[in-house]
């Protein structure tokens, strides 16, 4: 299949490659110059505009940093410039209200669409095995799925347009809240004279036991590797945490849902990204415990 690709940064670099191994014609688009020879030595071919890559596309496929890129990019370089009848996945982690608006505009212009957002970092997107939930028709889902399933482990349908991404910033601010309780935890049980291992060994089987402990312990050297054991460098940076936890506020304002613990999250991680630890795993917060 043809397939046009936008934003080719540190997930959809490697998402575009695992469309090209699963045997697909990928044209490319990115700002950046050092993403195009990336994506070139992955086996993309690269072109200078978004409309000169959407040309005779079956399949076009975003992962760009936020939701007014993606309305840009949608309402004036795809929408009209693809073939009619193309499907389009955006799977950029945006704002619920925007994932709509490009959904009903592309559907108003003669496509099918979807909003797609990942669970999975960097790594799964190399690997091929990140998480998708995906909103819009079952229709839409139909023919996205084959795709998004030659780049993740687990495809779900979330429900009709805008629900992936309702689904996505759930799910990331209930992690930004188990984070730093599990580092609350840790960091009073350590002042209670425990240690770590202890607490991790007796907490993980307990009532205690989170996905933030088990699978990405905050503290170095408990449970399996995870960025606490390489100074906290890789992983899921801090600033994007932020960025997923503001998503799920603006979400909350609008749907009048109350999200105390969501709010202090987000104080938190605003204050650690202020202080120069953006760029650190969001797990690099027990150091401000
Ligand atoms: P990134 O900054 O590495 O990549 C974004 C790319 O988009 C860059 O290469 C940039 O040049 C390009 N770009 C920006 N504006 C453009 C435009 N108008 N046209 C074409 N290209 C443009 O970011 P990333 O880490 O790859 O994240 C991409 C998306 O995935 C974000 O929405 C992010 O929230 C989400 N996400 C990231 C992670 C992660 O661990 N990095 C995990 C899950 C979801």
């Amino acid at each position: 299949m043809k397939i046009a690709f936008i934003g080719l940064g540190n997930m959809g670099g490697g998402m575009a490659a695992n469309l090209v191994k699963a045997g697909h014609e990928v044209r490319a688009f990115d700002l950046a110059e050092e993403a195009l020879a990336k994506a070139r030595a992955n086996g993309c071919e690269t072109f200078g505009t978004v409309q000169e890559a959407v040309q005779g596309v079956e399949a076009v496929v975003s992962m760009l940093p936020n939701g007014a890129i993606v309305d840009k990019v949608y309402s004036e370089d795809v929408l009209g410039h693809a073939p009619k009848g193309a499907v389009l996945l955006d799977c950029s982690t945006i704002d619920v209200a925007t994932a709509k608006k490009v959904v009903e505009a592309a559907s108003a212009a003669g496509y099918e669409a979807v909003d797609a957002p990942v669970s999975g970092g960097i790594a799964a997107a190399n690997a091929g095995t990140l998480t998708f939930m995906v909103g819009g028709t079952d229709s839409a889902f139909a023919r996205a799925e084959p795709l998004l399933a030659k780049m993740g482990k687990a495809v779900i349908h979330a429900g009709a347009a805008g629900a992936g991404q309702a689904a996505k910033i759930c799910n990331n601010m209930l992690l930004g809240i188990h984070m730093i309780g599990t580092c609350e935890a840790f960091a009073m049980a350590e002042k209670l004279g425990l240690d770590p291992q202890k607490f991790y060994d007796i907490s993980s089987v307990s009532s205690g036991q989170c996905w933030s402990m088990t699978s990405y312990c905050p503290v170095p050297g408990v449970g399996p590797q995870s960025p606490s054991d390489n100074g906290y460098q890789g992983g899921f940076a801090s600033a994007l945490m932020l960025k997923d936890l503001k998503l799920a506020m603006e979400a909350a304002q609008t749907s009048g849902a109350k999200v105390p613990m969501g709010e202090r999250a987000k104080e938190l991680y605003d204050e650690f990204v202020a202080a120069s630890n953006g760029g650190l795993d969001f797990s690099a917060i027990i150091k401000t415990l």
